[in-house]
């Protein structure tokens, strides 16, 4: 009784949650801009319900009696792990006063507009009190969370339970130990040529050609549909209604391929959960209060940027897809070969801008983000020299001078909306990435997929080893359970070493 009354309860701040994604959908898709103040309290105040909701007298009586019946069970079974689940969630949210909340929310509103207009005149001094408002106020959080070491712990805690400042740094050393000699070997060679992909290509020709790959590669647009936005995303409304945005302009025709690619990974990690854990806790994540069912941000990371780097653009994909697009823009790729295209897509030039950075140089704008981030936290970098720092990290690892702020540290809009503390689940996304791909190829049924554009039995291996576990094991234990190893930067690193040996002859 208890248990299957506590699964409804927790099924009812699903469906809120999912609801506060339909209105966020809509805001992005459809909705005229007029609407935008109106809909921001529609989907806070629904936001607030699901959070009461869950944290409720009734919820905890439920809990309580959940608890009870079910002690006897193992502890990792499917309603232990639930039970688990729902009461670290409940303890996370009753540590926040509802105050703080209240207070972040208002920020970051605020701070958008004052960010967007920073930005725009590269002043970094006027968004400074902002960034000096956020930084104060996610330290507010990190002590009401708890951290045994170091505050940015915490924040990171709601993206990427279980990673700390300390555990990032073996991780980040590898990661440069293995990236930076290829880096500074590709700087003396000749770059591919690249101009046929910055021609103006059909809008709607590109649409249909990235959902037909999108489909390909398992994306089920039964349950699901692509929609075009300034800025690309996935959402779901449980794993039976997900839904993915791309954008396309005229200036680099493989933005909006592979990002449709992106996002169809993001999506099928949704659309393939367990469909037992529908409105369930293991398809909702309780702790950041959204309806998804990855197990972590970079969890979910991991499943875009396998489809679309390390199938996408890899050269026997395009072996084997290129004749289709370029039937379909004879005119485009007119004398282009499969080898000048592959080559063409992975061009590495190191840039100033984090989102259109290229596989090799990606993981940089990462780590300088979360260094700066950890050192703001913890005081040892002060707001003001935050631009100074920002550059010389930019001159050590890409060997680029940032002309100004709008091009440097005023790029992103996390901080603007009060966010502190996700940026490194890319570059743990692409590390599972590289580490669940090796995997997955050791298995004959998915190589041989691979080898003949079939990519059922690939999409098969990640449902059964990622997508249908929802949240139901930690990061780590998926990936023990996948992998026979926790997080290990050796199969990615090899990865980029690979292929990037061949495109620039090193
Ligand atoms: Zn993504």
């Amino acid at each position: 009784m208890g248990y299957n009354a506590l699964l409804e309860r927790m099924g009812e701040v699903n469906d809120l949650l999912c609801s506060v994604s339909m209105l966020s959908w809509d805001a992005r898709v459809m909705m005229p801009p007029g609407g935008a103040d109106t809909r921001a309290r529609q989907m806070a105040t629904l936001k607030v319900f699901a959070r009461n909701h869950l944290v409720s007298d009734e919820t905890r009586r439920l809990l309580d009696a959940a608890e009870a019946e079910t002690a006897s069970l193992p502890d990792d079974s499917v309603e232990r792990t639930i039970c688990a689940q729902v009461r670290e969630a409940i303890d996370y949210h009753l540590r926040i006063p509802a105050e703080l909340v209240q207070r972040r929310a208002e920020m970051g509103s605020k701070g958008q507009h004052i960010w967007a207009k920073a930005r725009a005149e590269s002043d970094f001094a006027a968004f400074a009190p902002v960034l000096k408002a956020t930084l104060e106020l996610n330290r507010e959080m990190a002590e009401c969370i708890g951290y045994e070491r170091h505050p940015y712990d915490a924040l990171m805690y709601r993206f990427e339970p279980g990673e700390s400042v300390a555990s990032l740094q073996p991780l980040f050393a590898a990661l440069r130990e293995g990236i930076l000699p290829l880096l500074r070997a590709i700087e003396e060679k000749p770059h591919p040529r690249v101009d046929f992909l910055e021609r103006p290509y059909p809008t709607d020709k590109q649409l249909a050609f990235a959902l037909d790959m999108a489909r390909a590669l398992g994306y089920d647009t039964h349950r699901g549909r692509l929609d075009l936005t300034v800025h690309p995303f996935e959402i779901s409304f449980t794993r039976n209604d997900v839904r993915i945005t791309t954008r396309v302009n005229g200036e680099w025709m493989p933005k909006g391929l592979f990002g449709t690619l992106h996002e169809a990974g993001h999506a099928m990690y949704e659309q393939y959960c367990d469909p037992a854990y529908t409105r369930t806790p293991l398809a909702t994540d309780l702790v950041g209060l959204y309806a998804v069912g990855g197990v972590s941000f970079g969890a979910h990371e991991s499943q875009s940027r396998l489809f679309e780097n390390q199938v996408g653009r890899s050269r026997e994909f395009w072996e084997l897809n290129y004749g289709a697009l370029h039937d379909t823009f004879p005119d485009e790729l007119a004398g282009i070969d499969v080898e000048t295209f592959w080559r063409a897509i992975n061009r590495v030039r190191p840039g100033l801008i984090r989102v259109e950075s290229d596989e090799l140089t990606y993981d940089f704008h990462i780590m300088l983000r979360v260094d700066l981030e950890a050192a703001l936290i913890d005081g040892s970098l002060k707001v003001a020299d935050l631009p100074e720092a920002w550059n010389a990290k930019m001159k050590e690892y890409l060997g680029l001078d940032v002309p100004n702020d709008r091009l440097g540290v005023l790029q992103d809009v996390h901080w603007s909306s009060g966010q502190v503390g996700t940026f490194c689940n890319y570059t743990i996304g692409n590390v599972m990435a590289g580490q669940l791909f090796a995997e997955a190829k050791t298995d004959p049924d998915v190589s041989r997929g691979l080898a003949e554009a079939n990519y059922v039995p690939l999409r098969e291996w990640m449902t059964e080893h990622v997508h249908r576990h929802g949240r139901r094991y930690t990061r780590e234990q998926l990936l023990e359970r996948a992998t026979g190893r926790g997080l290990d930067p050796a199969p990615y690193v090899d990865y980029l070493t690979t292929k990037y040996s061949a495109i620039y002859d090193l």
